[in-house]
């Protein structure tokens, strides 16, 4: 098992002494504002998380909060204040937005985020500079799954690289960051046929859908490196019991509560994968280490350092 948490801790330990450095230096420390949009109970949890590890780290971390009723003017005004906030060095808009903003209003949001403020990594700039291989500002998923792999010891370099997902948030950052680092690298996604066969090919296999369990011991070659970015929520108790042992603390912990976070990589594959994230304690801790990165990036690229 990766264990996605303790390279976490690391990482926020390094960075912690760099954040207290640059507060000493300006006279402010690095800022950090998070955009909420109504009450996405998920959301709510990451949000709370990411305001946590931010306070943790010295940085200041406000959490701007619009009602689910604001219109796309509201955001789109607020977005435009913090990108003249002194203070606020990083910007994040904590997707998904509420429905009622429309189908285009996530793209028109992460559009008005100046991109050196842009500490997703979602930006079009920001997007081209990452697939022309001159990163600034990279999403902080994919980069953190780079952080550890490298932190493992675990080679890329003429590897085949396997990613399940194409979304613009993981799954194609994801491959252009493999690809930079010598991976020969397939995108598999919805209409890929014999998905199994494609992915068993691959030497690192990253999972990234939001279908729990998809990823099954036919999925994986012998030896394989795993990472499960997904992060599903598991309430059917017959799932439950065939994928877990009697006994068993996960189903101990599913019994008491009646649900689950689970990845996208069913238990079977730890008989199989060389190595694997787990879920929870793999990618997410990574993510939230990986945007207090950002934001330190941003804050020194704003002081010119
Ligand atoms: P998304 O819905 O935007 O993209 C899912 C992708 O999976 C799509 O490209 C789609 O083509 C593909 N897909 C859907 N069904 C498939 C199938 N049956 N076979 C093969 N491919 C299929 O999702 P996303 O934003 O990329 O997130 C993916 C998962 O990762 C979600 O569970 C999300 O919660 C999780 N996530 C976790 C973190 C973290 O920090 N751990 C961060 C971001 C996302």
């Amino acid at each position: 098992m990766l264990d996605g948490l303790a390279v976490a801790a690391r990482i926020r330990g390094e960075i912690a002494p760099q954040v207290r450095e640059f507060t000493s230096r300006h006279g402010r420390p690095p800022g950090l504002a998070i955009v909420l949009v109504g009450h996405n109970p998920a959301s709510e949890v990451y949000v709370r998380n990411k305001l946590k590890a931010g306070d943790e780290a010295g940085f200041r971390a406000d959490l701007e909060r619009l009602p689910e009723s604001a219109a796309l003017d509201d955001v789109l005004t607020l977005v435009a204040r913090l990108n003249a906030s002194p203070a606020h060095d990083g910007i994040l808009v904590q997707a998904p937005l509420p429905r009622s903003l429309g189908a285009d209003a996530a793209a028109e949001v992460f559009d008005a985020i100046a991109p050196h403020k842009d500490v997703d990594g979602f930006t079009p700039g920001n997007v081209g500079r990452l697939v022309q291989g001159r990163p600034t500002l990279v999403p902080c998923t994919p980069l953190g799954i780079i952080e550890l792999l490298a932190r493992e010891g675990i080679a890329i370099a003429g590897r085949r690289a396997c990613i399940i997902g194409r979304s613009d948030i993981v799954g194609k950052p994801m491959a252009l960051l493999l690809l930079q680092r010598d991976a020969t690298v397939t995108i598999c996604h919805s209409k890929t046929p014999d998905l199994a066969g494609v992915a068993r090919q691959a030497d690192i296999l990253v999972a990234a859908v939001g279908r729990a369990g998809l990823v099954t011991r036919n999925f994986v070659k012998p030896g394989a490196v795993v990472i499960d970015v997904g992060m599903n929520t598991l309430t059917d108790s017959s799932v439950a019991a065939a994928w877990y042992p009697q006994g068993h603390p996960r189903l101990a912990s599913f019994q008491k509560s009646g649900r689950l976070l689970v990845g996208d990589v069913h238990p079977e594959v730890a008989d199989v994968a060389g190595a694997l994230t787990p879920v929870p304690g793999g990618v997410g801790p990574l993510t939230i280490a990986m945007l207090m990165a950002n934001t330190l990036r941003a804050a020194q690229l704003v002081v010119g350092g």
